[in-house]
Formats: structure tokens, C-alpha cells, sequence
């Protein structure tokens, strides 16, 4: 698989991720992030126990056309520092891992790279393209 580059992901996206994990509580939401050019855009969702996630993973990467460049989960609690197992997790996901924990806000997530570095993750407000929509001009 290709390393792909992210240059932000997409407000709507992010919050859709704080939203999918407030609701998920006590259970843990994860995903895998993919791009639509070079913005994060969508979310894979993967069954939600830390043992489950890897081989859910492994599956998922045998699609065609996989687009992933990292993953999400979420935190129960307010330490978004990334575990021992999510950096087994991270190695194999891709280079953008976001955690995000509560209060489940714009402030209360963080995005580390594939060797669990913490990253500059920038939010990006881009309108998603309409395929119905003619452009005349
Ligand atoms: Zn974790």
C-alpha cells in the first residue's frame, strides 16, 4: 500500500467523529480515515474492541481501492495519549491516528503519526462536492 498524505481533514467529517464517539460511550468507536484528494473526508467504521480492530484492519485491507490514511478511535476517558496496543494499531494504519476522548469537542482530540508522535492535524472547511450540481457559467 502507498503512503498517502493528508493536508487537514474536513470539519463535517471531524465532526462526525466527536459525535459517532459521545454516542458510542461506554464503548469505544474506531475507524479508518480516508481521503477524497488530499483531505481526511470519510470515516470506515471498524467493530469497536481493541481486539477486533486488527483484524477487522487486516480484512479491509485486502478491498481494492483502499484509500486509508490512518485511523480514529475514541478514549473514555480524558487521557488521549495513545496505548501500547494503539501504537501496534497506529503501525499498521497509516500515518494520520486520531484519539479523541471527552468532552468530545473541536479541543478534547489529537492526531499522531504512524510511530505515535503527536501531529498538526489542520481542520479544513471544504465543500464537499454535489454531483447533481451543474455549473453555469
Ligand atoms: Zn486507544
Amino acid at each position: 500500500m502507498r503512503r498517502r498524505k493528508a493536508r487537514g481533514i474536513a470539519r463535517d467529517t471531524l465532526k462526525f467523529i466527536l459525535e459517532a464517539s459521545r454516542s458510542s460511550i461506554p464503548n469505544e468507536f474506531a475507524g479508518l480515515l480516508q481521503t477524497d484528494g488530499d483531505v481526511i473526508t470519510e470515516v470506515l467504521i471498524l467493530p469497536g474492541t481493541e481486539s477486533s480492530r486488527m483484524s477487522a484492519l487486516v480484512r479491509l485491507y485486502m478491498l481494492p481501492n483502499m484509500q486509508v490514511v490512518g485511523s480514529v478511535h475514541s478514549h473514555p476517558s480524558a487521557n488521549i495519549r495513545p496505548s501500547d496496543q494503539d501504537l501496534i494499531f497506529f503501525s499498521r494504519a497509516g500515518d494520520y491516528n486520531i484519539i479523541v476522548g471527552p468532552p468530545f469537542n473541536e479541543e478534547s482530540w489529537a492526531c499522531y503519526d504512524i510511530l505515535g508522535n503527536m501531529r498538526e492535524l489542520p481542520i479544513l472547511d471544504i465543500e464537499f462536492k454535489d454531483d447533481d450540481f451543474d455549473e453555469d457559467l
